[in-house]
């Protein structure tokens, strides 16, 4: 395999299936999102796997594909980024290259063209890390999230709770503020919602819920996730 993940950031559904079919035959993990604002969130969520290579459109329905690249830079993303445009004007490719992508790739393109290049830029790769799909991945779309024991399906409340707490990464979150960000307050929720549904995501992310190692109680304070055991 060339990368080992890859996320692709294309508004044209046809050109979005096509481009996920080919590259995962060329990764092992490949997802496709189709705007600026749905990568950011898939970037969020997998801080700690993030993609070795990004394909990125230049024109998306949010924003333009030049100004997330250079965003993707500012944020210290390292992967490889290879942008897609229809514009194929020198002006452009000079444009792209400084915002801080790898290679322009103008449309239309050929699967050889396209491949011939993704070769190049994996040749450009820092060293390839071990591990793809650690624990904790969170798959927004499906509601899952890969714990000790594999991929878990949840209800949107428990992945927001889930996801809130695995966001603060350690750092200890309070009552209040899980209610204010999971449930925004509406019908008066009571603290006691939130520890209902804490212990349902003990029952089922951790080996006993009854002494939790992953979602912590602090005692008075609220709660911490920890990452591992
Ligand atoms: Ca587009």
């Amino acid at each position: 395999m060339l990368f080992k993940h890859i996320l692709i950031v294309e508004d044209e559904f046809h050109l979005g299936e096509a481009l996920t079919v080919s590259l995962r035959k060329l990764a092992d993990y490949v997802e496709k999102v189709s705007t600026i604002e749905s990568a950011r969130y898939y970037l969020e969520t997998h801080w700690d796997s993030l993609p070795d290579l990004v394909v990125l459109d230049r024109n998306l329905p949010d924003g333009d594909g030049i100004q997330f690249c250079r965003e993707l830079r500012n944020h210290g993303n390292t992967g490889m980024i290879l942008m897609l445009t229809a514009q194929s004007g020198i002006e452009q490719r000079i444009e792209g290259l400084d915002a801080g992508a790898d290679d322009y790739l103008p449309k239309p393109f050929s699967w050889e063209e396209l491949k011939a290049r993704l070769k190049a830029l994996a040749r450009r790769l820092p060293e390839k890390k071990a591990s793809i799909d650690p624990l904790w991945s969170m798959d927004f779309k499906k509601l899952q999230i890969k714990g000790p024991a594999g991929w878990v399906r949840l209800t949107p409340l428990e992945f927001k709770l889930a996801a809130a707490l695995i966001h603060a990464n350690g750092e200890i979150v309070g009552r209040d503020q899980l209610l204010r960000e999971v449930w925004g307050f509406q019908l008066l929720p009571q603290t006691r919602t939130v520890d209902l549904f804490m212990s349902k995501l003990r029952k089922r992310f951790e080996p006993d819920p009854e002494r939790p190692l992953y979602f912590k109680t602090i005692r008075g304070a609220g709660y911490s996730f920890q990452k591992s055991a």
